[in-house]
């Protein structure tokens, strides 16, 4: 204890001198750092943030050093994350490679695996996308079609790709994609899966973005048109993709259900309240149902910090979490869904701005967010997904 104490003085007092003060304010959408080989700093501070924290493998504070991680125990890294979450340190880095793949490639990856694309993520040099998503394959995942056709020829063994995925993030901006594919027709559906990472620049991949109704969007559609994709790019055995892709979406969902932990950006609702609502001569807000309201969401989100914690020490004490996984995924988006829904209400016309000088920052910044916090019940499997898996696996529910 005497020693994570110790530690835990070591790590405050680092963060203290080495992390720069505009470092320390919520981070907004335009501000978020993406690891990627075309890697971009808006400004020297944030370069100095993430380059100091590289330094120390904090990019993912618990991965061996060997991979570039800090090596950490999991109580060290509670405490880093704790001390970065007080101090209201940003992230660093933002890469769905660290969030999701690499936990999966930590566990079932080759050590080839590791070295050529865990140290590349702990650099901040590879952006990740998701490919799993098909036309006809959202939530009914294991529907999915894109076929791999294992060949051996000249040039070695591989699989041939082809067909396409759907609302894969960020695909336009990505240099690899982690993507489950069909490999046997076959068997039953879900065994005939493979886990597949993509070089995004191998010829025969055509990423088209995908217009929304605002106008911008980071949706793409991908399309494969027999992608060559050698062998060692599979993780795990053919046909075993489907158990992992499900482990993924469990760090996913978990990664999600810690958005108000600095994973994306949150708005703090008592601070918007006071700013935009005047008070009575005896400090309160005049509104009596909305300060029930504004009681209720401070009230859920406190709630929620505790029972996050209390899952994170199950995992630390390696008790299974993949359902509360998905219980802290459903209640977490839910609520910053009621939560903006309330900013909106409290900020009226200003909460309205999308774009333009007659807004500031923070109020557009606002607007996308409260906008964006719809599709988080969507996107990593959406509520009613959810709500079956809860249905099944935790009340035993019949089907
Ligand atoms: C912001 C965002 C980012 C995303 N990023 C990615 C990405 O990077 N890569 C990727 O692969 N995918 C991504 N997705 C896609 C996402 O995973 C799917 O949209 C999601 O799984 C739902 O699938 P669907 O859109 O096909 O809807 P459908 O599966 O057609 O569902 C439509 C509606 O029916 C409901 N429904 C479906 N089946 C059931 C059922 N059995 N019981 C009860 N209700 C049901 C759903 O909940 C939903 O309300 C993203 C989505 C969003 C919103």
């Amino acid at each position: 204890m005497a020693e994570l104490d110790e530690f835990k003085q070591e790590v405050s007092t680092w963060l203290d001198s080495n992390c720069p003060q505009s470092m320390r304010r919520p981070i907004v959408t335009e501000e978020m750092v993406w690891g990627s080989s075309r890697l971009q700093f808006l400004n020297e501070d944030q370069q100095v943030w993430f380059e100091r924290m590289r330094e120390r493998g904090w990019f993912a504070p618990s991965w061996p050093k060997e991979y570039g991680g800090g090596g950490l125990n999991p109580k060290q890294a509670r405490v880093l994350e704790t001390e970065m979450s007080r101090l209201g340190c940003r992230q660093p880095q933002y890469n769905l490679g660290v969030w999701m793949l690499g936990p999966v490639l930590l566990e079932a990856g080759t050590h080839e695996q590791k070295l050529e694309h865990l140290v590349p993520m702990m650099k901040g040099q590879q952006r990740w996308c998701q490919g799993f998503s098909e036309p006809n394959a959202g939530s009914d995942l294991a529907s999915l079609k894109t076929s791999a056709r294992r060949v051996s020829d000249e040039q070695g063994e591989a699989y041939i790709v082809n067909g396409g995925k759907i609302w894969t993030s960020d695909g336009d901006k990505a240099d690899w994609m982690y993507a489950l594919v069909r490999t046997d027709n076959s068997s039953k559906k879900q065994e005939g899966i493979s886990f597949l990472l993509i070089d995004m620049k191998a010829p025969g991949v055509t990423v088209k973005p995908i217009e929304l109704i605002s106008g911008k969007s980071s949706f793409c559609q991908v399309f494969f048109d027999d992608v060559r994709v050698p062998v060692r790019q599979l993780v795990g055995k053919e046909g075993e993709g489907w158990a992992l892709g499900k482990k993924l979406l469990q760090h996913e969902r978990a990664a999600m259900s810690k958005f108000t932990e600095g994973g994306a950006p949150s708005a703090d609702a008592l601070a918007v309240t006071l700013e935009y609502l005047e008070r009575g001569d005896d400090g309160k807000l005049e509104d009596a149902a909305l300060r029930q309201k504004l009681a209720e969401v401070l009230m859920n989100a406190q709630s929620f910090t505790l029972t996050h914690r209390r899952v994170t020490e199950m995992a630390l004490a390696r008790k299974d979490v993949s359902a509360p996984g998905s219980i802290m995924k459903l209640v977490q988006t839910e609520q910053e869904v009621a939560k903006y829904e309330l900013l909106e209400q409290v900020m009226g016309l200003r909460g309205l701005g999308w774009e333009g000088e007659d807004f500031s920052a923070e109020e557009i910044d606002l607007c996308r967010t409260w906008l964006r916090s719809k599709t988080y019940t969507i996107a990593g499997g959406s509520s009613e997904v959810q709500l079956n898996i809860i249905a099944k696996r935790v009340l035993d529910l019949p089907a």
